[in-house]
Order: structure tokens, then sequence, then C-alpha cells
């Protein structure tokens, strides 16, 4: 098997692995490169943006645009393999903001032809299985896939983390679905932001809870697709008695969760409780309230999921009373030097805001209890802005490859290495007897053995 990432080793964003067996290419992922990223050249990958298709296929872990955003630009007849529920989620996005985006036009038609695959159920696609395996992550429905050819296993993990309310399932997934595997090809997000992972989801739903004692109005600028922060503050919303008020499209967003049959569905966060969050009414280009809903959220307070546009921006203005304003994503969109800034979010929050977020990613002692589950062989970083620290923090315990974009490694099968010669040389002189041969190059080379590399066994089958 051979395995090439094609971009993403440094920084994120943008990733897409080839896995390739005989002809047959496996490719994970095709997304958008995050905003400030060096741009690299259009990718022209045989087998997925060109050329043959017909031995080839494209599994995408989640539906975050560095995931699945570029998938609009792929020829229609490569097969493409997405969760069910994240396939639901992407196309009420997408169709949301078709309406600013044209691009995104292509990408439910893409999804309109794609096919399904089930957590827990295994594949094949040519010579490959795959296995599926939910993970959490602050995209929702999202997959790992253990991915087996020739002799060789790999993890892919995909967008991951071990915090949030979905964690705790983790290692006996891992156990009944994977076992330990020769190569975890792992994103990294977090190796250099280990501030972002202060808090478990269980916790900052609690930070919001407490902050519902106050009954006033509490703003809320949130990704609408993070599902698990939505449910969780909805029911923290619940217990405190206060309306939970969000615009029709979030709510579309929460009726497909909530009306799904996924493998989550007996989860009560996933569900709605006593009564539903409110839908806020649209005439013409405004949101429109009358007295009774003003009366209603005077006396008991509100939560209201907001994003930063002129609609929110004047619905807010004109509601009464004290409010206070909550970040829940990533402050780097409030960072003018940052490439991904958000002006009109940042207008937005200017009066003053509370930060409430943790992150989607793994935090690296929990990625080491992972790599302790998985035992692999080596590690191939990817989606990280650190590859290089990546490394330098796991290679202790874990042989790491360091891959730039377009690099391949071709891992050998145990079946094929158990019958392969080997034979070691260096070419410094040694202190004993070591035979020494004279090489064409010039160089004085001394074979090495078991007793300078260690017992290896099967390497003595010449
Ligand atoms: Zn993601």
């Amino acid at each position: 098997m051979k395995i090439t990432v094609h971009r993403g080793t440094d920084p994120i964003g943008g990733c897409v692995t080839e896995y390739e067996y005989k002809g047959w290419k496996l490719f994970v992922d095709y997304g958008e490169q995050l905003p400030g990223s060096p741009k690299s050249n259009p990718l022209e990958i045989e087998g997925l943006t060109k050329g043959d298709l017909t031995k080839s296929a494209l599994l995408i872990t989640h539906y975050h645009g560095d995931h699945i955003g570029c998938i609009g630009e792929l020829p229609k007849e490569l097969p493409l393999y997405i969760g069910k529920l994240g396939r639901d989620i992407q196309l009420a996005l997408s169709e949301h903001l078709s309406y600013v985006d044209e691009n995104q036009n292509m990408i439910i038609e893409r999804l309109n032809t794609s096919r399904e695959f089930s957590p827990g159920q295994l594949f094949s696609v040519g010579p490959f299985n795959v296995m599926p395996v939910t993970i959490d992550h602050s995209a929702f429905d999202a997959y790992a896939f253990k991915i087996e050819a020739d002799g060789v296993s790999v993890f892919h993990t995909g967008d991951f983390r071990t915090h949030g309310f979905r964690s705790k399932k983790l290692g006996k997934m891992l156990e009944q679905y994977v076992g330990r595997v020769d190569y975890v090809v792992c994103e990294g997000t977090n190796v250099s932001r280990s501030e972002t992972t202060s808090y478990s989801e269980a916790e900052l739903q609690k930070k919001f809870e407490n902050a519902l004692a106050q009954k006033i109005g509490h703003i809320v600028y949130l990704s609408s697709t993070n599902i698990d922060r939505l449910f969780s503050f909805y029911h923290a919303a619940l217990r405190a008695g206060m309306l939970f008020i969000v615009d029709a499209y979030q709510k579309q967003v929460m009726d497909i969760v909530a009306k799904s049959d996924s493998l989550w569905s007996k989860s009560k966060l996933y569900r709605y409780g006593e009564y539903e969050p409110l839908t806020l009414f649209r005439k013409g280009d405004d949101f429109t309230f009358n007295d009774k809903f003003i009366e209603t959220i005077r006396s008991k307070g509100y939560v209201l999921i907001a994003r930063a546009n002129p609609r929110f921006d004047k619905l807010i203005q004109e509601l009464p009373g004290e409010k206070i304003k909550y970040l829940s994503m990533w402050q780097g969109y409030l960072d003018e030097k940052n490439d991904a800034y958000n002006a009109a979010l940042a207008k937005a929050l200017e009066g003053g805001y509370q930060y409430l977020h943790t992150s989607g990613h793994c935090d690296m002692n929990s990625m080491n209890n992972l790599f302790r589950l998985l035992q692999p062989k080596a590690i191939i970083p990817i989606h990280t802005d650190s590859p290089d620290k990546f490394a330098e923090l796991f290679c202790e315990e874990w042989p790491v490859i360091r891959l730039h974009d377009g690099q391949s490694i071709m891992p050998i099968s145990s079946l094929t290495a158990d019958s392969c010669r080997l034979r070691m040389f260096y070419t410094k002189e040694l202190k004993d007897e070591t035979p020494c041969e004279s090489r064409e190059d010039g160089e004085e080379a001394y074979g090495l053995d078991a007793k300078h590399i260690g017992a290896q066994p099967q390497w003595n089958r010449e």
C-alpha cells in the first residue's frame, strides 16, 4: 500500500490523503485551505481530479469546509462516500449559503449523488476494506476510518477530540471496531494550542447554566453546525425556564438531528424537551415579533442564537432590557492580524462579550492515550501548523513520519517483510572485527548484524 498526503502536512486545512494499492485509489477528504494559509496550486491528482476514475473513491470524514469544501470541483463519476446525517446537515448549510455563494450549488449537486456508509459497518472499495468509526468533533456525524489492504492497516483519525459529550465511548469503540493498527494518519491541530482545551463540553455547559441565573437576554454567537453546543445550550435554557430563540435555518438544522434515527438518537441531549426552540419569523428583510413575545422575554429572560449580520444586529438593538453577548467559537475570528478575521462579528461584539468556547480538537495527552490503544508502528501527522513540534512531542515513544505535501510512504506488509532479505551497513569504522566491504563509490561499509541492531529474528531469513 502507498500513502500519499497531497495537502495538509503543514499548515492546517485543505487535507487530501491518498491510499493506493494495485491501481485502486482511496482518497480521504477534499477541502478548502483555511483563510490566510499560503494557497497551493490547484491540485491535479490522477484518479481524483482527472484521468481514470473507475478504480477510485473519495471518503469524507465530516462536513467542515476544510474537509469537504472543494468536492463541487470533482468529476461527477467519482464515487463519494459520506455519513447520512452529516450529508443532510451539509445540504441544509449549502442551501442556506447558496444565495450568496455559487459554489454551494455544486456541493449540493455532488452530495445528491453520494453514497452512504454507516458507523461500524465494514465496506469495501476494490481491495480496500474500510471501517467507519464515529468520533467526537465539533462537526456532528464525524468519522475516523480504519483502512486495510495488502496486509497493512491504517487508522485515519479525521478531526476529533476526547473532551466532548460523545467522547467517553471512544476506547470501547476502538477496541471493538479497530484494534491495533500499523499506522495512524493523525490530525494535529492543537499541538501549539494547549489552552484551547481547558474545558470539557460538559464544564462549558455548566458555566453557561450558571450565567443563566440572570433572567436577562443572553445572546450567543455560535457556528450553526456546532450541534453539540447548540443542544447543550438549548437544554441549559430549558432548565433555566428561558426561551431558546433561533432563526428558521438554525431550527431546520436542529430538526434534522432531533428527528434523525442516528447512532446518538437515544441520547436525550439531541432530543427536544418540554418545548422546542422558538423560531423567529421574517417580514421582508427583518425579523418580526409581537407584544406577547416582548412580554415573555422580559419576564423570563432568553437565549438567542445569533449570527453577525444586519438582520440580527437590528433585532438585538430592538430587544428591550439588559443583554450579555457571548462568543462561542474560535477567538481568532476577532483578531485583526489573523487572516480569518471576521469584521462583521467583531462589530457585533464591539460593546464587549464573554468567551465561552472549547476546542473541537484533541489535546496532546489524550492523543497519546489514543496511540497507546492503537499501538502503531508509526504515526503520520496531518492537519497541523506545527508538524515538527508534533514529531518532537511524540518521537520518544512513537516513530513519527514527517511528510511534506505531495510525499508518500510505502509501508511493506508484515507478510512481505518476513520473506525479504535485508542487509544493513554502517559507513564509519567500528571498533571490533566487523566485516568491511569496499563499495563502488569509494566508501567503506561495515555490515551490521544482530549484535548492533538488536535481535530481529525475522531478518535472519535470507
Ligand atoms: Zn473539522
